[in-house]
């Protein structure tokens, strides 16, 4: 996987400082509906630096908010589906999508360390890990001496939600802020963090394998070199030039037919014999993608939003390959998934720094 990573991650990384893949919108003032949360952005480095505002009066009808979120992938004959209550019902996540959005430059506002932490932050991890107790009623997550286990779909959203935390970890480990106000990766922190617990570290790989496998899949469903070229959206991001269109298509063809040459996670029987999990799967998740609201840090919201996003679309590619001819993406969905990935493959290369760094360290005492 490090070989893999190596290869793809300097083209993940062009490709999501590119126009299409590096503005994201949310709603940075969406309360939180599960407890009385406030957004107290402690430090500066919290902050977010959103983009000038849009007016949307003098936008006409057709790049509105709700249409320009939206991507539909194309039927059989070439036309596109425009039944958005469709999508709804298949999405794994909520998505921001009103006038109090803003758009933000991810590029501009990486994820690192921001000082958000104590029992605010506990709080909301501890309400993230409870939307994964599913009741355990189903005979087979039962072990052959009656007692509990975790089956193979549960445990994927077990891994799925400890992974993305560990690499929100292994970023602010990578990223930690020095006295001087510069940021530089600190090995104790990453150990204490991640590195010295197995699963942590596998459940980054975990998602890795996951999601890479997932991009490729959607690859096969929908045209996403044409979508993220496409003339609309370049107009909103006042972007007209065909050599970027062109770059975009062979920088996407690239990834893909590099994460397509291994198959690095079988997904093809996951949820056949438990076909009813799927909905409190997607319900569970929702929640957590809800729960993102209740972060008091905009950075970290804005960054944890992004992910569960990016984590909801590649469970919609890979719990609704059945539903395609009514699968339909949103241009944010794309947005989140390639950026999600661009994380995990940062992650991976940080960890390999963090080993190097380690194994000097032990030489050293
Ligand atoms: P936490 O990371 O808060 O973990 C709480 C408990 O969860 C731990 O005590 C442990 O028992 C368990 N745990 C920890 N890691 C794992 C894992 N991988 N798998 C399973 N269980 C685990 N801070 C920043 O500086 N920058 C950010 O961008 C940022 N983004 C955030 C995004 C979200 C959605 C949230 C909720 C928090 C974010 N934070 C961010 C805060 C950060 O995640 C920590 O909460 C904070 O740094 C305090 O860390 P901690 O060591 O006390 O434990």
């Amino acid at each position: 996987m490090l070989s893999l990573n190596q290869a793809v991650r300097p083209l993940v990384l062009s490709l999501t400082k590119m126009p299409y893949f590096r503005y994201f919108k949310l709603d940075l003032d969406k309360q939180c509906r599960f407890w009385d949360a406030q957004h107290f952005c402690v430090t500066e480095n919290c902050a977010v630096e959103v983009l000038p505002e849009f007016n949307w009066t003098d936008v006409s009808s057709e790049h509105q908010p709700l249409k320009l979120g939206q991507i539909n992938r194309p039927s059989a004959t070439g036309a596109s589906d425009d039944n958005s209550e469709t999508c709804e019902d298949l999405d794994y996540c909520h998505i921001d999508d009103d006038h109090h959005c803003v758009f933000v430059d991810l590029v501009e506002n990486p994820e690192r360390f921001t000082g958000y932490g104590g029992a605010q932050a506990h709080d909301v991890w501890h309400a993230i890990y409870a939307e994964n107790c599913f009741p355990n009623t189903n005979p087979m997550s039962m072990t052959e001496n009656g007692s509990p286990e975790l089956c193979v779909e549960k445990n994927l959203f077990y891994r799925m939600i400890s992974g993305m935390h560990s690499s929100i970890s292994v970023h602010l480990s990578n990223e930690y802020l020095l006295p001087s106000g510069d940021f530089y990766p600190d090995l104790s922190v990453f150990m204490e963090r991640v590195g010295s617990f197995n699963d942590r570290l596998s459940n980054v790989f975990f998602n890795y394998a996951l999601v890479s496998q997932l991009i490729v899949r959607l690859a096969e469903m929908i045209p996403i070199a044409k979508l993220a070229s496409d003339e609309s959206e370049q107009l909103l991001l006042a972007n007209k030039d065909a050599a970027i269109r062109d770059e975009y298509s062979l920088l996407v063809s690239q990834v893909v037919s590099k994460l397509g040459e291994n198959e690095l996670f079988d997904t093809s029987s996951l949820f056949k014999n438990v076909p009813t999990l799927k909905e409190e799967f997607r319900a569970r998740f929702k929640n957590v993608s809800a729960i993102m609201d209740c972060v008091g840090c905009d950075r970290c919201r804005m960054w944890g939003k992004l992910q569960t996003i990016g984590y909801g679309t590649a469970m919609k590619i890979l719990f609704e390959n059945d539903n395609q001819a009514q699968l339909k993406f949103r241009r944010i969905e794309l947005v989140a998934l390639f950026n999600t990935f661009e994380r995990l493959s940062k992650s991976i290369d940080a960890i390999d720094k963090f080993k190097q760094m380690y194994l000097d360290h032990l030489e050293d005492v």
